[in-house]
């Protein structure tokens, strides 16, 4: 997940990927389609977080 910077909600990256993969790639880069701007963010990894259904 993401958080928008233009209305601050989360939106998905559509990327999966489980904790440990998604911190080894801490200099990751991608764009993704917001579908609450209808524009393309850029975002790093590390402004990124997963999603995880149960939390502990
Ligand atoms: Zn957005």
């Amino acid at each position: 997940m993401i958080k928008c910077p233009q209305t601050g909600r989360a939106i998905p990256t559509g990327i999966k990927a489980d904790r440990g993969s998604f911190r080894c790639s801490a200099v990751f880069f991608a764009r993704t389609h917001c579908s609450i701007c209808q524009t393309n963010h850029d975002w790093f990894a590390k402004e990124a977080w997963v999603n995880e259904p149960s939390v502990e």
